[in-house]
């Protein structure tokens, strides 16, 4: 095994877990015997292109890529797939468009290079897509929240579960560009399904239907209890900062996630942040 091979884990007979750099972030590689199906390329090309390498390397075609959403650090090593049939959201373009400057200012790169590299939805969906891998089907369905575009993609063959960034096993979920009311509705529909093996966007791959069904829960109801939080402070005309510092790391999060990793209590607050937002906003319609 060459030492790039290392970050290849196979999760389930033809699946792999493909781990890069950004919070402990997850790629996919699925082998179907017939076809070969690379989900996301992380942020650099380099990234990317080992993924496409490992593809070649088994004896498959690199003709197909799928995306979870259009954030940089999912799509900006995109560029070995670039002329690939390439499966996202219908939205998933609009969300790359205005993601990239972003993410090209943060890792110091051209955004219109970028733009011409990368490899650009060329096959999307609303509702739901389903490919034949051979030994492998892969099920694509929306499960927006995270982002406007979201989806996961299941396989039943192994109730394998590759979900993006709708669920992530080892930071707080991120809001984004998307709802928390709308990520928490995709948490509680992956909740009815049986999942064995979770390859989430970033954190450690998680095995077993139950230890999966729990961690969506604490998920969904770490955002429930969030927002409850809110309405209630809201309710006593508490300034908006004051609300975020109230709504507190130790209490909603405490040993579930660890604090001195990939500056936890900030993504606590950003997300925080976000819900309290749609709070006040919501009373202000009221
Ligand atoms: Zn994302």
């Amino acid at each position: 095994m060459t030492a790039r091979d290392t970050a290849f884990e196979e999760v389930a007979p033809g699946v792999y877990a493909v781990g890069h750099a950004v919070a402990e972030g997850k790629n996919a590689v699925l082998l179907g015997g017939r076809h070969a199906l690379p989900v996301d390329a992380g942020t650099h090309a380099s990234e990317g292109a080992a993924m496409a390498d490992f593809v070649g390397n088994r004896g498959y075609e690199v003709s197909r890529f799928a995306l979870t959403h259009g954030h940089g650090d999912h799509v900006l090593g995109s560029e070995a797939f670039a002329g690939c049939e390439v499966y996202a959201h219908a939205f998933t373009p609009r969300v790359m468009r205005r993601q990239i400057p972003a993410w090209t200012d943060r890792w110091d790169m051209s955004a219109d290079e970028h733009r011409e590299r990368l490899a650009w939805p060329t096959v999307t969906f609303t509702d739901e897509l389903t490919l034949d891998l051979g030994e492998l089907t892969v099920r694509m369905f929306p499960t927006p929240g995270h982002s406007e575009d979201g989806v996961s993609m299941y396989i039943p063959e192994r109730r394998a579960l590759i979900a993006g960034d709708s669920v992530t096993t080892g930071i707080v979920p991120a809001i984004g560009d998307g709802d928390s009311r709308v990520l928490q509705r995709s948490l509680y529909r992956l909740m009815t399904m049986e999942i064995d093996v979770l390859i989430p966007g970033h954190g450690p791959v998680m095995h077993g239907v139950t230890r999966v069904r729990e961690w969506l829960g604490w998920l969904a109801t770490y955002l429930a209890n969030i927002r409850s939080n809110a309405r209630d402070l809201s309710a006593a005309s508490m300034p908006a900062e004051e609300i975020v510092s109230r709504i507190g790391f130790d209490e909603h999060v405490g040993d579930r996630l660890p604090a001195d990793k990939h500056g936890m209590p900030r993504r606590h607050a950003a997300t925080v942040e976000v819900i309290v937002r749609e709070v006040l906003e919501e009373a202000e319609q009221l």
